[in-house]
């Protein structure tokens, strides 16, 4: 479905992605996983288009993307600080995915209704955003993002604002979720148990590079190199 080749990002001399080579394929749960500022979020803009490449390309389907506007990627993609609009309802917020793709009123709603509830928030479309708490918000971007049914949907940090027991419990949420709807997610956290949980592969980044990709259990059994390991929290 997705796949990058060498995409390199400078900014001012320094690669920020260097040279990334990433496959990610149709039902796939990919999480990418990486301190602060190893270019995760760079990463997820240059497969959306939001962040021109300086080499190296992104293909979608085998179609290289070079020049395609990011409203037409089919992509959906749910920010670190999910950006909702706080003086705008639920229902609405949610439309927002819907409303470019020039869909009914009447077949909006339901719409809106049926991803409510996919998200475990049915009856909401009327409540206001500003008076949601962190999670629910959380889950309003997730049915935003999902709203135009992309074929691929990237995910940047998407608990990040959250408590502990609150991500563990949405992360099993959102698994199920993907699982069952066979959605194709690319997400990036820096919190190593969330990737665990989410992930059909993870793939570790540093300094712009790969450093290990694999399934949870290669990685956590066999690091690739001492980075990686300290990274996952073992001392050696
Ligand atoms: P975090 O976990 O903190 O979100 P990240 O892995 O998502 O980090 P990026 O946001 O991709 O990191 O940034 C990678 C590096 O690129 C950082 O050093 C950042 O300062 C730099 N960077 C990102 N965007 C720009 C920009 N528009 N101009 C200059 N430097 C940038
Ligand atoms: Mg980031």
């Amino acid at each position: 479905l997705l796949s990058l080749q060498a995409a390199t990002v400078r900014f001012g001399g320094r690669a920020v992605l260097d040279a990334v080579g990433l496959d990610v394929v149709e039902h796939e749960i990919v999480c990418v996983l990486g301190p602060s500022g190893s270019g995760k979020s760079t990463l997820l803009r240059a497969v959306a288009g939001l962040q021109p490449l300086d080499s190296g390309r992104v293909l979608l389907d085998g179609r290289d993307q070079t020049g395609v506007p990011a409203h037409k990627r089919e992509l959906g993609l749910m920010f670190q600080d999910h950006q909702l609009f706080p003086q705008r309802d639920v229902g609405a917020n949610v439309a927002f995915g819907l409303r470019m793709h020039r869909v009914s009123k009447e077949r909006q709603a339901e719409r809106v209704g049926e991803l409510l509830e996919l998200v475990g928030l049915p009856g909401a479309a009327r409540r206001s955003v500003a008076a949601l708490s962190g999670g629910e918000q959380q889950r309003v971007a997730l049915a935003r993002a999902l709203a135009p049914r992309p074929r691929l949907l990237m995910l940047d940090e998407p608990l990040g604002q959250l408590d502990r027991s609150l991500r563990e419990r949405l992360v099993v949420e959102l698994r199920e979720l993907f699982g069952r709807l066979g959605t194709t997610v690319l997400a990036v956290t820096h919190d190593q148990g969330e990737a665990f949980a989410l992930a059909d592969r993870v793939v570790v980044m540093r300094d712009g590079r790969i450093a290990q990709s694999g399934t949870p259990l290669e990685v956590w059994q066999r690091p690739a190199d001492a980075f990686v390991a300290r990274f996952l929290g073992f001392d050696n």
